[in-house]
């Protein structure tokens, strides 16, 4: 077996992150979305690949939970951030707003 190169390894890893998220995207079932969640975060941080900016507003980055329009997540617009209230654990993640509306255009 030949040795992988670290590009290679990245390009592989970052394949699989995209497919784990369309995956937990996709499913009805919340375990296995939550796992899928987990193992694309642990990728990312094993092989230092990023997760795209507009993935990461799409599950909460505490319990892992995929976020479903209106019944899992409050929204909230600050000043010149948005708040996602994760109903699931009651915690808050904050994006900069200027993005927001870049991807909300789109
Ligand atoms: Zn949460």
């Amino acid at each position: 077996m030949h040795k992988l190169r670290k590009g290679e390894k990245k390009r592989i890893a970052s394949k699989k992150i995209n497919y784990l998220f369309k995956l937990a995207l996709k499913t009805h079932d919340k375990s296995l979305a939550i796992n899928a969640i987990k193992t694309a975060k642990k990728l990312s941080t094993k092989f230092r690949v990023q997760i795209s900016k507009n993935l990461k507003r799409k599950y909460c980055k505490h319990c892992h939970i995929v976020f479903n329009s209106a019944n899992n997540v409050r929204v909230r617009i600050k000043k010149n951030l948005v708040e996602y209230c994760c109903l699931n654990c009651n915690k808050r993640s904050r994006f900069p707003f200027t993005k927001e509306r870049l991807i909300k255009s789109q």
